[in-house]
């Protein structure tokens, strides 16, 4: 599948084909480049006019089709977040909630009037701290609030981390867990010596000192407070361990670990009423806390609290305190400029107020009638899996049953939520940005605690889901889910079936079922083999000649893609194009095989498969990721990969010995 400028020239001397030149004000034939035959590359000839009017903007390593779809999710939450804010809907309701903390979020005016007043009472009560007793006190408020920090950029919570998770002993139930934490920058970068890190401990500094100078008003003792918070944090650094040395102890045993910390009074602050037995995981790092909260001064940990306090507000708070913030952020991260409020408000209504937001988001943009729409091409693409599933003659009965079991048992959810909580208790108000994501932390953290003594549901309601985003397959509880089913930048509803089933990321996730992975788990989502030994290693055959195709493509002079690494999402393009292309050919539009936009059904599915994948890389960021040996195959691989293993591709662009996309049908590989 090389393809050289010599090509080019060649395919502009014979002409276009016949059925480029058919095409007229279609959007699939918008995107073609007519200059390159789909016989040498199906992918530069399906999306190459799309790649020329798309070029990879300077400040992102990769630019596809799925950033187009971002942004359009981001412009449409803006517009459903406008709405919200200019109605006074009913408490609890999804309107009132994205609308307060639009109205308070965008309101930059008040914001910055405000200033740091909102965090009046919190920094009163650091003021008033007279022991560690006190001191911990102000850390379970801040823990409360929790979730303000589980952000991309600030990774650690106050002085140490905590929560309720799964308990991995014992699925059914929830175990409460402490981790080490407390630190502004990585563990080892206190101590670090190179360039880079030295640039970022600069900055970090830097950042202390203005918040200091900001908080004190004296540069003398803004200095002095920023070296003492400086040193406290390397000390806590210092006390880190490497890694994750879990030990289930009983609460009493707490008392011996870090016997400093009052944990009943500490646990009762942050609402837990009963609580027999904590997962820590760095023991060591708690022994080391301990003797740091006795050895260094009341007063270094006081403004230690005060220097968290305004970081995890930061992105809340007026543009003064916001842009230190981002200074030192972009000293990490490398990024130039905040990106609008606008944007950063969207942000963190998905992350934090994911529930509402996604249900205003699927009641404006997927009708009733796209979902059931899609529904049925959901439910066509897994009969037409069942049916392959069925035929297959290299898998014994026993495993075929139980794979037909799993695709029957195979939830599929497409758009959110479908289930609804009670958020009537939530109290935000139009007063002020930071206090309603403080407010709605708070909410968050105690629903979540009190559900530490209650065993879990598997039907519960994701409270942050993804919206318009990407669609994902979850092993655990066999389930896809679709947040958004229309293909990208196709709001139109009269989408012909050639579009939605070539477009469509559900035959990808579906087959992610039965996939390398998928396959050793059943159809409740537990870890179990139910393969006999003969069809593991039949499986086995048929997934290797599919490891060995994607080892010999090269997508840059040298560097190979890598079979194995690549494997599963492989098998999950080319099972998923393979029966949603089965599903396909039930439909009227294939069996009258009628023209549209010049193009026959098959030439637009195939078409529409590649326009969901439009996308390309800068040559260093595509090596990287060649080298690092991710999980997905470049974007160009992943359409002229798969498409070359399907016999319906050679009838549809008339591909022949000798062409370049063409491979001998001994080569093609099938799974199922
Ligand atoms: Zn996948």
């Amino acid at each position: 599948m090389s393809f050289t400028s010599i090509t080019v020239l060649l395919s502009l001397a014979m002409g276009a084909p016949s059925w480029a030149s058919q095409a007229a004000q279609d959007f699939l034939s918008a995107n073609i480049d007519p200059t390159v035959s789909p016989r040498e590359d199906f992918f530069r000839y399906a999306s190459g006019e799309w790649l020329r009017r798309n070029p990879i903007p300077e400040d992102k390593a990769r630019w596809g089709i799925w950033n187009v779809a971002s942004d359009e999710t981001y412009a449409r939450l803006r517009t459903i977040s406008e709405k919200a804010a200019a109605r006074m809907a009913y408490r609890g309701s999804a309107e009132q909630l994205i609308g307060d903390v639009w109205a308070t979020g965008m309101d930059s005016a008040a914001i910055n009037k405000q200033g740091l007043a909102p965090l009046k009472l919190d920094l009163d009560r650091i003021a008033e701290v007279r022991s560690i007793r006190d001191l911990i006190d102000v850390v379970a408020m801040l823990h409360r609030r929790n979730m303000l920090t589980d952000n991309y950029f600030v990774r650690q919570r106050v002085l140490f981390d905590d929560g309720v998770e799964r308990d991995e002993i014992d699925s059914n139930q929830r175990i409460y867990s402490l981790s080490q934490g407390g630190l502004t920058m990585g563990r080892l970068a206190y101590s670090a010596t190179d360039s880079p890190r030295v640039k970022v401990q600069n900055a970090f500094r830097e950042y202390l000192f203005r918040t200091f100078l900001r908080l004190h008003g004296d540069r003398g003792k803004a200095r002095a407070s920023a070296d003492a918070v400086y040193d406290l944090e390397s000390r806590l650094a210092a006390g880190s361990e490497h890694g994750d040395m879990s030990r289930r102890m009983r609460t009493a045993d707490l008392g011996q670990l870090a016997p400093t910390i009052d944990w009943n009074r500490y646990f009762q602050q942050i609402g837990v009423t009963r609580i027999d037995a904590v997962d820590v995981r760095q023991p060591g790092f708690f022994r080391a806390l301990d003797s740091l909260l006795r050895a260094a001064s009341l007063e270094t940990w006081k403004d230690y609290l005060r220097f968290w306090l305004i970081k995890v507000n930061a992105p809340f708070l007026d543009d003064g305190t916001y842009g230190e913030f981002f200074a030192y952020k972009s000293a990490v991260t490398g990024q130039s400029q905040p990106e609008p409020r606008w944007r950063r408000v969207v942000w963190q209504e998905k992350n934090w107020l994911g529930l509402p937001l996604a249900k205003l988001y699927l009641d404006a943009e997927i009708p009733p009638n796209a979902r059931s729409r899609y529904r049925s091409v959901a439910e066509a693409i897994r009969e037409a899996f069942r049916e392959r599933v069925e035929h297959s003659d290299w898998i014994s009965d026993s495993t075929k049953d139980s794979a037909i079991h799993k695709l029957g048992r195979l939830r599929i959810t497409i758009g959110y939520p479908e289930r609804w909580i009670d958020f009537r208790t939530m109290p935000l108000r139009r007063d002020s940005y930071v206090l309603n994501m403080i407010r709605s932390a708070e909410w968050f953290h105690d629903r979540e605690i009190k559900s530490l003594n209650t065993p879990i549901d598997k039907e519960e309601v994701d409270l942050h889901p993804s919206i318009g985003g990407d669609a994902e397959y979850l092993h655990s509880s066999n389930e896809v889910r679709v947040p958004d089913p229309v293909p990208p930048g196709l709001r139109d509803q009269q989408l012909d079936d050639a579009t939605v089933y070539g477009a469509t990321w559900l035959g990808h996730e579906i087959a992610h079922a039965l996939d390398s992975e998928g396959r050793y788990y059943d159809a409740s989502g537990n870890r179990v083999d139910w393969w006999t030994a003969a069809d593991a290693a039949a499986f086995e055959k048929r997934t290797q000649g599919l490891v060995d195709q994607y080892n010999e493509l090269m997508p840059l002079e040298g560097l190979h893609v890598d079979g194995r690494s690549t494997l599963r999402e492989n098998m999950a393009d080319l099972v998923g194009l393979r029966i949603a292309l089965d599903a396909f050919k039930k439909t009227e539009q294939f069996k009258k095989n009628v023209r549209v936009g010049g193009f026959t059904p098959l030439q637009r599915f195939f078409l529409a498969y590649a326009y969901a994948r439009m996308g390309h890389e800068r040559p260093e960021s595509l090596a990287a990721r060649l080298r690092g040996r991710g999980a997905y195959a470049p974007d160009r691989e992943r359409v002229n990969g798969v498409v070359a293993n399907i016999a319906e591709f050679y009838e549809a662009f008339d591909v022949q010995p000798g062409d370049p996309m063409y491979r001998p049908e001994r080569a093609r590989v099938q799974v199922w």
